[in-house]
C-alpha cells in the first residue's frame, strides 16, 4: 500500500456478515504496505445478493478479496473459476479476475494446513479428531485433516444434516458424523477443533464441555477474538494444549495475498501488525 490512494489503486475487500471484527484489513494493509503495493483492503457487510453483485464488480474492475461468512458456500457458485480446493469444499474464500473471469480458491484449507503444522510440529497423521460445526470453515478443516493423514474424523454440528452432507462430500471412509452431543461423552481424541461461530459473540455458549471427554490431546479454535478465546481459555484451564485461530488467519491470508500480488508476503509482518493497538 503507497502512502497514497489514486486513481490506478487496486481495491480489495472482505466480503461476509458480521465483518466489523475481522482483522483480515489489518494484516493485509499491513503487507501490502511492507512491498510498497498500490492497493487498499477494506471490509463490507453484505447480505448474499449484495455478495454477488460485490465479488462481480470488484474482480472486473482489476481487484479482488475475500469472502467470510456466511456466504462461501454461494460464492463457490458465483465465481467463473473455480480451484481444486472450491471444487472439493464447495466452499470459496478468495477471489479475483484474469483474463475477464473470475477465479475463485480457498486459501483456508492451505491456511489451516499450515497453522495446525505450526501448533503440532507436523501433520495431524494416524490422529483421532473431533471436529466441532459443518459450515464453510468445517469443509477446509475436513480436506485438510483428509491431505495430512488423519487417522479418523468425527464430526458433531447442531444441524445434523448439514454434517451428513459435508461428510458425504469429503469423509469417506475414515468421517463419521455423530448424531448427538452425548456421542462424544467419555471418548479420547488427540484433537478437537472448533469451527463453528461460538465465540464469536460476547454471550456465545462455549462449543462444547471438554470435561465430558476422557481425553483432548489439543484443542485448536478457528475463532480468533478475543484472545484467549473463550475456548482457548477453557481448555487452557484443564491443562489442555489450545490455539486460537490467529495463526490460521494469518497463513490464509498470506496464501490469498500471493494469489491476487503474484508474490509472497512477510508472515512476520502480517503477525506484528496484530500486536498493535488498534485506535478508538
Ligand atoms: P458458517 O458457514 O456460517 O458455519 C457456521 C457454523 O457454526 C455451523 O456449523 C453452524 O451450525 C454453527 N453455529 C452457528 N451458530 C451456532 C449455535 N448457536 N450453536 C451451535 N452451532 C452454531 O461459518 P464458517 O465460514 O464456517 O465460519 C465459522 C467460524 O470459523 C467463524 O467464527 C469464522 O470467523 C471462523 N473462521 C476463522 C478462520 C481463521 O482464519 N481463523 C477462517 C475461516 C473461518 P449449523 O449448521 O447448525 O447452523
Amino acid at each position: 500500500m503507497t502512502s497514497e490512494i489514486t486513481a490506478r489503486t487496486r481495491v480489495l475487500a472482505l466480503i461476509g456478515d458480521p465483518v466489523s471484527h475481522s482483522s483480515s484489513p489489518t494484516i493485509q494493509n499491513a503487507a501490502m504496505r511492507e512491498l510498497g503495493l498500490d492497493g487498499v483492503y477494506v471490509a463490507l457487510r453484505a447480505s448474499w445478493e449484495e455478495m454477488v453483485g460485490f465479488v462481480r464488480g470488484l474482480a472486473m474492475s482489476g481487484g479482488g478479496g475475500n469472502i467470510t461468512l456466511p456466504h462461501k458456500e454461494k460464492a463457490a457458485t458465483v465465481v467463473d473459476i473455480r480451484s481444486p480446493a472450491v471444487k472439493r469444499t464447495g466452499a470459496c474464500n478468495t477471489f479475483w479476475s484474469e483474463d475477464g473471469k473470475i477465479h475463485g480458491d480457498n486459501t483456508d484449507v492451505e491456511g489451516f494446513s499450515r497453522a495446525l503444522e505450526v501448533f503440532l510440529g507436523g501433520p495431524p497423521e494416524g490422529q483421532k479428531v473431533l471436529v466441532l460445526g459443518a459450515g464453510g470453515a468445517a469443509r477446509a478443516c475436513l480436506v485438510a485433516l483428509m491431505d495430512g493423514g488423519v487417522g479418523e474424523v468425527q464430526i458433531l454440528n447442531r444441524t445434523r444434516d448439514r454434517a451428513r452432507v459435508v461428510a458425504r462430500r469429503i469423509g469417506g471412509s475414515r468421517v463419521r458424523v455423530l448424531d448427538d452431543r452425548r456421542e462424544a461423552d467419555g471418548q479420547a481424541y488427540d484433537l478437537v477443533v472448533n469451527t463453528t461461530r461460538l465465540g464469536l459473540g460476547a454471550d456465545d455458549p462455549l462449543p462444547l464441555d471438554l470435561r465430558r471427554l476422557s481425553r483432548a490431546g489439543a484443542v485448536m479454535d478457528m475463532v480468533y477474538l478475543p484472545q484467549p478465546t473463550p475456548f482457548v481459555e477453557a481448555a487452557r484451564e484443564l491443562g489442555i494444549r489450545a490455539a486460537d485461530g490467529m495463526e490460521m488467519l494469518v497463513q490464509q491470508g498470506a496464501a490469498s495475498f500471493e494469489r491476487w500480488w503474484g508474490q509472497e508476503p512477510s508472515l512476520d509482518v502480517m503477525r506484528a501488525s496484530l500486536q498493535k493497538p488498534k485506535g478508538p
